[in-house]
Order: C-alpha cells, then sequence, then structure tokens
C-alpha cells in the first residue's frame, strides 16, 4: 500500500467501497467501524489542531518586521478575498442547489434538540465564560478560535523571555499537530472505505446519490474556477498593476504542485522560490506574506467550507436562513484562517460551521467521498491566492517586479 500514491489509494478505496456497498449489503456492518473510527480520529484532533495553529500562527506575525502596515496590507487581502470567495460559492450553492432533492435517506436522522442561537447571542457566546469547557465540548468551536486568536496576539506582547518560550512551544506544538494530522490522513483510504460502503448500502437508488454529488463537486469546481480565472486576476491587475497572465506563468510550478499534493504548507517552499525568482519580489516580503497566506490565507478552502456545509443542510432537508447563512460565512473564514495547510484540513474544520448553525457531525460524512479530489482544487486555488497576494502587496510597497 506504502508505495501507491495516497489519491490512488483513495480511489482504489472508493471503488472498492462502492462494489462492497452494493454486492455485500449486509456485511457492511462488519467494516463500518472504520468509517467511524477515521471520524473520531478527525474530531480528536479538532481542538489541539485550532488551538495551535491559530497560536503559533498569530505569534509568529508578532515577530516579523515592519509586523503594523505589512500585516494590515496582508490580513485586509486575505480577509478581502477569502470573503469574496465565499460569497462566489454562496451564490453558485443558492442557485444550482446541488442537495436539494438528493434523497440520502437523512432527512430524518436531524434531531433539533435546541433551536439554533440568533447571531447575536453566537457572538455574545464567541467569549467563552469557561475556556475549558469550551475545551471539552464539540460545540464551541468560536470560543476556541477567539481565545487562540487572543493568546497568540498577546504572546507577541509579553516580556521576551516568556514570548520567545511559548511561540516556540506552540510552533512546536503545531509542528506535531501537524504530523499526528498527516498521519490519520493516511487511514483515509479505509475510513472512506468504512463510511462510503455504509453510504452506498443504505442507498436504494445508487444513481441519485451519483448524481447528487456530482452536482455537488461541480459546484465547488465552478466557484473555484470563477474565483480563480476571474475575481483573482480581476484583483492583481486592478489593485496590483501586474499582468496575472505573467504571474500565472511565474507560478505554474507550485500551482502544480498543489494540486497533486494537496497541501499549501509543503508547496511553501516552491512559492516562495517562484515568487521570489520569477515573479520578482523581495524576500522580505514572500518570508512575511507566503508562510502566513498558507497558513491563514485559504480562498479555495473558505468557498469550499461554504459550498459543503449549504449542501449538507440542502441534503438534510434543512432550509438555512438569511441569519444562519450570514454564520456560515463568518464561520467559513474563520475556519479557513484556522485550517492547517495540508491534506484534507479543511474537511476537519468543516464541523466548527456545522456546529455553528445547528447541524450534524456526521453530515461530513456525505462529502467525505469527494473530498479528495476537492481538496486538490481548493489547495491550488489558496496557492494561486498567496501568490497574487504576495505581488499585491509587494507592487504597493514600491518594488520593481518582473510580472
Ligand atoms: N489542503 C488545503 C491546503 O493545504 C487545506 C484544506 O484542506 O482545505 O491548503
Amino acid at each position: 500500500m506504502k508505495k501507491i500514491a495516497l489519491h490512488w489509494q483513495i480511489l482504489i478505496a472508493l471503488v472498492l467501497a462502492i462494489l462492497f456497498g452494493i454486492f455485500f449489503q449486509n456485511q457492511v456492518k462488519y467494516i463500518s467501524w472504520m468509517g467511524e473510527v477515521f471520524l473520531r480520529a478527525l474530531k480528536m484532533i479538532i481542538i489541539p489542531l485550532i488551538l495551535s495553529s491559530i497560536i503559533s500562527g498569530v505569534s509568529n506575525i508578532g515577530n516579523a518586521e515592519n509586523l503594523g502596515r505589512l500585516g494590515a496590507k496582508t490580513i485586509l487581502y486575505y480577509i478581502m478575498t477569502s470573503t469574496i470567495a465565499i460569497i462566489t460559492g454562496l451564490i453558485l450553492v443558492n442557485i444550482i442547489k446541488p442537495g436539494v432533492g438528493a434523497d440520502l435517506n437523512l432527512a430524518q436522522a436531524v434531531h433539533l434538540d435546541v433551536e439554533p442561537d440568533s447571531l447575536g447571542t453566537t457572538l455574545i457566546k464567541i467569549i467563552p465564560d469557561n475556556i475549558f469547557q469550551s475545551f471539552s465540548s464539540n460545540t464551541q468551536m468560536l470560543s476556541v478560535i477567539f481565545f487562540a486568536l487572543l493568546f497568540g496576539f498577546f504572546i507577541t506582547r509579553a516580556d521576551k523571555k516568556y514570548s520567545s518560550v511559548l511561540s516556540d512551544f506552540f510552533n512546536a506544538v503545531f509542528e506535531v499537530m501537524m504530523k499526528v494530522t498527516l498521519f490519520i490522513i493516511k487511514f483515509t483510504p479505509f475510513g472512506i472505505f468504512g463510511l462510503v460502503a455504509e453510504k452506498v448500502a443504505q442507498q436504494s437508488d445508487l444513481f441519485a446519490l451519483m448524481q447528487s454529488m456530482g452536482l455537488y463537486m461541480g459546484t465547488v469546481i465552478l466557484a473555484l474556477v470563477i474565483h480563480g480565472i476571474i475575481t483573482l486576476p480581476l484583483i492583481t491587475s486592478l489593485i496590483g498593476k501586474v499582468n496575472p497572465v505573467k504571474q500565472f506563468n511565474a507560478v505554474k510550478t507550485p500551482l502544480i504542485t498543489a494540486f497533486s499534493t494537496s497541501s499549501s504548507g509543503a508547496t511553501l517552499p516552491l512559492t516562495m522560490e517562484a515568487v521570489e525568482n520569477n515573479s520578482g519580489v523581495s524576500n522580505k516580503i514572500t518570508s512575511f506574506t507566503l508562510p502566513l497566506g498558507a497558513t491563514i490565507n485559504m480562498d479555495g478552502t473558505a468557498l469550499y467550507e461554504c459550498v459543503a456545509v449549504i449542501f449538507i443542510a440542502q441534503a438534510y432537508g434543512m432550509e438555512l436562513s438569511v441569519v444562519q447563512q450570514i454564520i456560515v460565512v463568518i464561520t467559513a473564514l474563520l475556519a479557513s484562517i484556522g485550517a492547517a495547510g495540508v491534506p484534507m484540513a479543511g474537511l476537519v474544520m468543516i464541523t466548527i460551521i456545522l456546529t455553528a448553525v445547528g447541524l450534524p457531525l456526521e453530515g461530513v460524512g456525505l462529502i467525505l467521498a469527494v473530498d479528495r479530489i476537492l481538496d486538490m482544487f481548493r489547495t491550488a486555488t489558496n496557492v494561486w491566492s498567496d501568490s497574487c497576494g504576495a505581488v499585491i502587496i509587494a507592487k504597493s510597497e514600491g518594488e520593481k517586479l518582473k510580472v
């Protein structure tokens, strides 16, 4: 198994799962535990992953030179492009409605014991009254993110002898958490096998499942393409006064790498090399914006989270109110900031949004099967946005570029 690339393993698992689900419907109970184990492992790492990635990310910004001006511009670009990406996804998923009418035997599985909070209450509850309770609850991810942002920021304000210990510590924890995540991801083929076989066995109408997943994938990919070939090039040429076609040619290699590794983090050295040598951005700007971007600027992930959550809601037959859709936009932005630049990090983060709008976490099981394929497209979009951001910021700092 080791020598076969993960995406092939996943593809094989997918095919086997479908066959198993069709031909061994009654035996599925013997293998469905694999899916459950995999989902539990994903849930297990949510809290430590969010904590360490955000704290280390934010405290690393604080250590950078020119934090104020450069930081403000960078963050503004990240938030602006990610928000536009989310809205692109939101519009398309509301028009195409890939989940509506999808007979996934799920509509009856929703048990909404509590009314979802209003936006006001949700915002107030971002501030935890007991942070340890938030850590141990699956329903208070926003509080955990808020606390991590605050903690990371004030690490940079603490006395040098304390701040260096803490930022080293959280960088180290993050490093380990990435390894744990990658380790868990190795089991994806088994997880997918268990979950998909179970889903297929439950399906009376397999064709409807394929049809609705195809529409869902098409929606995500179409929105990503619009963002990647219309929105980002427009921003790059209008705000950055940079030729987007030249910039695209400059970063082709990192884009292909991002597509095939599904990891912004793993692609980072290539992105930095390309933006520096081919686009002509100074090392000062690439070393600040690109590592930060690989961690927190994820347009593709943000867009995907929004489409996926609304798809799940549609499949469950839940009509999301305007307030709930606004919550999806905000939490998708936060979740994309909190997602690590590793394969399928976005999938883990979806649970935050599901929780925020009161959808069952098991909804993740619905989109898991096609996640790895969509991950390739969204990671390429993430890296493309990082690289556009670097040239726009360099241009605004008066640098002379090659693109
Ligand atoms: N794989 C993505 C990245 O590395 C994150 C995600 O899962 O959305 O950029």
